[in-house]
């Protein structure tokens, strides 16, 4: 198989938000992208315009982290991505990004709610890592993201903190399980971010976005590239010694 020195790395969810700040980073830091999307795939071709203006390779796939049933096909069209591509069979580095919240008072939450967070947040990162393990090249690396809100309590956000809670623990057994092989695994927990995430809350309510200011050290409330480039810090060379840490990018969020 032929080899190049450039390193790729897959993003879930980087259509828009978070994910799509996190590829652009990468990519301006030398690394090429397979991004995922899971109905904008429009917005996730700009992204891979956005990414070869750079002067990098980038490929688009279509996903769906909350349908386990479909991440054996999604690994195969991964790996057809990456012979296509780069000739190669095997990428660098996995961010485990893609996914939704769900505002709820903790007596409301349904069931179909819970399930829906358990299947995109706890079996989607389980399983399609689990899935991917063997298209991960040894000594890759691996972020998992998690959020603030498994750190601090915010009423309305039981069922999702606890999801992003179990991803923190997830982190620190694919961390143990997967050194052998030179895999570094953390977790990048934002805080609150100006994206379409909630509806778009922390971007469009001027009175939420006021008040996580108020709570937050650097007195305003994050931007997508605030997380992106703390994304691509801990995928730069020189930091794959750091593993199974939760890094919390909150601009010191209630401190
Ligand atoms: P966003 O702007 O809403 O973007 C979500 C991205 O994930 C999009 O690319 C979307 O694809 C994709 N996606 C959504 N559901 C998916 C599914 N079931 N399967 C596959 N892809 C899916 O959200 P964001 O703010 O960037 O959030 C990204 C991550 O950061 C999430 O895990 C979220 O929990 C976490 N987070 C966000 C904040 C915040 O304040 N924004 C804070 C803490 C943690 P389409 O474009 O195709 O829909």
């Amino acid at each position: 198989m032929a080899e190049s020195n450039t390193r790729i790395a897959l993003i879930t969810g980087a259509s828009r938000g978070l994910g799509r700040s996190a590829a652009l980073k990468l990519a301006e830091q030398g690394m090429d992208i397979i991004l995922t999307y899971k109905d904008n795939g429009n917005k996730a071709q700009e992204v891979v315009h956005q990414i070869t203006a750079l002067g990098r390779k980038a490929v688009s796939l279509q996903l769906d982290v909350g349908d386990s049933g479909g991440f054996s096909a999604f690994a195969g069209r991964v790996k057809g991505a990456l012979l296509d591509t780069w000739q190669r069979d095997q990428f660098d580095c996995l961010v485990n990004n893609a996914g939704t919240g769900l505002q709820a008072p903790f007596a409301e939450t349904t069931e179909e709610q819970f399930d829906m967070l358990v299947d995109i947040h706890l079996k989607g990162t389980f399983f399609l890592t689990q899935k991917l393990l063997p298209l991960i090249r040894d000594g890759g690396r691996i972020v998992n993201i998690s959020s603030g809100l498994a750190r601090f309590s915010f009423p309305g956000y039981a069922a999702y903190a606890v999801m992003k809670g179990g991803i923190e623990v997830m982190t620190r057994y694919m961390a143990k399980e997967l050194g052998p092989r030179g895999i570094s695994v953390n977790t990048i927990a934002p805080g609150a971010i100006e994206t379409d995430f909630g509806g778009g809350a922390v971007r469009d309510n001027a009175q939420v976005n006021a008040q996580i200011a108020s709570i937050t050290a650097m007195g305003r409330v994050g931007l997508p590239d605030d997380v992106g480039g703390a994304v691509a810090a801990l995928l730069a060379d020189g930091t794959h010694w750091i593993s199974g840490q939760r890094i919390e990018v909150s601009g010191g969020m209630v401190l």
